[in-house]
């Protein structure tokens, strides 16, 4: 198991820390925060570390400014709703380093929140350049990463700066490393794995290593119809990426030297084309006919997977089982979300679509851990070190 030390662990009182959070949150056109979930994950670490008379300096990337400064990326407005759920002022500085951000930090008092200007203005942000890392750390005497979300990217803000100051993990880094460790490393068995999503390629490694651990593998969604292209299966107009049918019959292969039991649709929603106003039907089979699209597994491939979510004790899902956005294929997603949701086992959905699909369902509350990290958990699960992980102190 990897055990970090965490806020808990050190001595904050009297002391500025700088704290690595996540609030890349979703903006409409007008600038205006969709959803605030990320800011809100948030709350407990800054709670906890404004309680112990500390000076809090907090900082995120927000969007791809790709090292401009973007007006529309400013991070005024995640400040103003920050600022709304603590109930308390909080200076937004506009930059994330520089003299004018100096002058407001000496000018600190414990209790006060600043939040650094969206780091990725600065090119060497994502560069993870020594000099920026360093510029950063003078503000400080403790860092705290509370983003899992940008984990797995060597940036100066993740993994830079903790070269130079006692380096620490928040309550959400903590619970994602908890969670997905046991998954990793000790998941209560049965542990059955549901995997979707659009692409066999976005997802190789960790299928490839979720064969090594789990008792069945459940696929759904767009990767299927590679998977079942591979056994021979006719699949119509489905998504297949034919240079990956290679890749899903080793899979297959080695799943069944392994003796697990991998699983594929056994029925499918159809549809004439991708929108709305789709002419759909059920195929009774996994054929689907010529000129037509798997979009969703069919009822009985629903209740298969809801037969396997019931036995298990560890369950991870990751990837929708259909085209969820469009409602009349949603309802593989909508079942399996509220299967997971209800299951008895330990539960954790990772994944930007998955985790969406579980609060459109409105089940996010009854799953154990909902991970906020898509691409991070995924290597997480893939058995790699992190390298915002790897640099904070071991507990
Ligand atoms: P996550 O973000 O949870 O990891 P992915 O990004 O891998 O999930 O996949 C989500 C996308 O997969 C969704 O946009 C969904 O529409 C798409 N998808 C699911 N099923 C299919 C399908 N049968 N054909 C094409 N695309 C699909
Ligand atoms: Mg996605």
């Amino acid at each position: 198991m990897i055990k970090k030390k965490t806020v808990r662990d050190v001595d904050l009182k009297g002391k500025r820390i700088i704290m690595r959070v996540d609030f890349n949150v979703p903006l409409d056109k007008e600038g205006n925060i969709t959803d605030d979930t990320r800011i809100r994950a948030a709350l407990p670490t800054i709670k906890y570390v404004l309680e112990q008379d500390t000076k809090l300096i907090l900082m995120s990337h927000l969007g791809r400014p790709k090292g401009q400064v973007k007006e529309e990326l400013r991070l005024a407005p995640v400040g103003k709703r920050l600022q709304e759920l603590l109930g308390k002022d909080i200076i937004v500085c506009k930059d994330s380093i520089g003299e004018e951000v100096k002058k407001i930090i000496s000018g600190m008092q414990s209790g006060d929140i600043v939040i650094l200007e969206n780091l990725r203005f600065h090119k060497e942000e994502e560069a993870n350049d020594p000099e920026f890392a360093k510029e950063l750390a003078s503000y400080a005497d403790i860092y705290v990463n509370d983003a899992f979300g940008t984990a797995h990217r060597a940036h100066a803000s993740t993994e830079g700066i903790a070269h130079y100051l006692p380096a620490v993990a928040g309550f959400l880094m903590e619970k994602e490393i908890d969670f997905l460790g046991k998954l990793l490393y000790q998941p209560a068995k049965p542990y059955i794995a549901i995997i979707g999503g659009a692409k066999v390629s976005s997802k190789i490694g960790v299928l490839e290593k979720l064969l090594e651990k789990v008792d069945a593998l459940l696929i759904g969604g767009g990767m299927s119809y590679t998977f079942l292209k591979a056994k021979g299966f006719e699949v119509g107009n489905s998504l297949v990426e034919t240079e990956k049918i290679n890749l899903a019959f080793e899979l297959i292969k080695k799943a069944d030297e392994k003796g697990i039991s991998l699983q594929f649709p056994v029925d499918n929603l159809v549809a004439d084309r991708i929108g709305a106003d789709a002419r759909v039907k059920l195929t009774d089979t996994n054929v689907i006919p010529k000129d037509m699209i798997g979009v969703d597994i069919g009822p009985k491939t629903i209740k298969q997977y809801k037969k396997e979510i019931k036995k298990a004790s560890t369950i991870f899902w990751n990837g929708p089982m259909g085209i969820f956005e469009i409602d009349k294929f949603a309802k593989g997603t909508i079942q399996i979300a509220k299967a997971v949701a209800s299951a008895k086992g330990t539960t954790v959905v990772g994944g930007g679509d998955s985790v969406a699909a579980v609060n459109k369902v409105g089940v996010a509350d009854k799953i154990d851990h909902v991970s906020t990290g898509g691409g991070a958990s995924l290597e997480f699960l893939e058995g790699k070190e992190l390298p915002g992980i790897k640099v904070l102190e071991d507990a």
